[in-house]
């Protein structure tokens, strides 16, 4: 499943390709031929992204949320265009000429101007929201690291008030909102912090740190479009780019040698998705 920083990466590349445009709107797989209708001819106001939802703003009173969940992706054709997450976005092969080009596989919404075209398929969510209805989906989300509205503090206080573990608490979309699987296990790493520890027996300190962190790291995903979390000397290869299993500590690792202490990474269900973790490095 794509995490936050994809997502606001999906929101720039709209900002940048279809904001100021008028966009066909059309659903070649039928399912969203409704929603399409309403959203096509209209000029494309703004985007924003929040957790892993993203916001299409046609009007005040006409915006297009979707969530890719774990199947979902956007494929994108037109000119100059920059490679984006793995999965959650795939940029078509230049085909000189072909403009638009066929859709692919079952696409529930394609959008579309005079050079760019973007279809989206397998979304959780593609549906048109009225500006209250927009409003109500904000609320029920949590605080995003992301965003210049994100308040740490009132998600600590949700935290705070749990016995369930922190690394079920992470993964609360209406407690923080962007984190995923990945982001979920490093950062609890890199802070030291037992996954299993109860929500209230964390310190204003260690959710400070925790915090910072998730901040940085998906800002840099931002970036960079990767979840690199490792430092150069805790890697493999200690120069150079970090290469695919270079790029995390505990996460997809389960029994590899803990890069730190060297014991075996640890898996188990949490939260419904895969918690690695290494016993000996998290006692915090
Ligand atoms: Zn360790």
């Amino acid at each position: 499943m794509p995490e936050g920083h994809t997502v606001h990466r999906l929101a720039g590349a709209f900002r940048a390709r279809f904001v100021g445009k008028t966009v066909e709107a059309s659903s070649p797989q039928g399912r969203f031929a409704e929603g399409a209708a309403l959203l096509d001819g209209r000029v494309l106001q703004a985007t924003e992204a929040h957790g892993k939802q993203m916001f299409l703003m046609f009007s005040e009173e006409l915006w297009l949320r979707v969530h890719l969940g774990l199947y979902g992706m956007w494929r994108f054709a037109g000119p100059g265009l920059a490679g984006f997450g793995r999965r959650a976005a795939r940029v078509a092969a230049d085909e000189p000429g072909v403009f638009p080009p066929e859709p692919r596989g079952l696409v529930r919404l394609r959008l579309l101007t005079r050079g760019n075209a973007a279809d989206l398929s397998g979304p959780t969510a593609c549906m048109v929201l009225s500006r209250a209805e927009k409003a109500v989906a904000m609320r029920r989300l949590g605080e995003d690291p992301l965003r210049d509205d994100a308040d740490p503090g009132r998600a600590f206080a949700k935290v705070q008030a749990s016995r369930s573990a922190i690394g079920l608490l992470l993964m609360r979309q209406d407690i923080v909102a962007g984190i995923g699987n990945i982001y979920r296990a490093e950062i609890l790493f890199r802070a030291r912090v037992d996954p299993h520890r109860p929500g209230r027996e964390i310190s204003a300190a260690t959710w400070d740190a925790l915090w910072t962190d998730l901040a940085a790291l998906l800002q840099d995903g931002v970036e960079t479009g990767r979840i690199v979390t490792t430092e150069p000397a805790d890697r493999e290869r200690s120069s150079g780019k970090a290469r695919g299993h270079d790029a995390c500590y505990v996460a997809h690792r389960a029994r590899r040698p803990c890069r730190v202490c060297g014991t075996p990474v640890l898996a188990e269900p949490m939260a419904g998705r895969m918690l690695y973790w290494c016993a000996v490095c998290q006692t915090g």
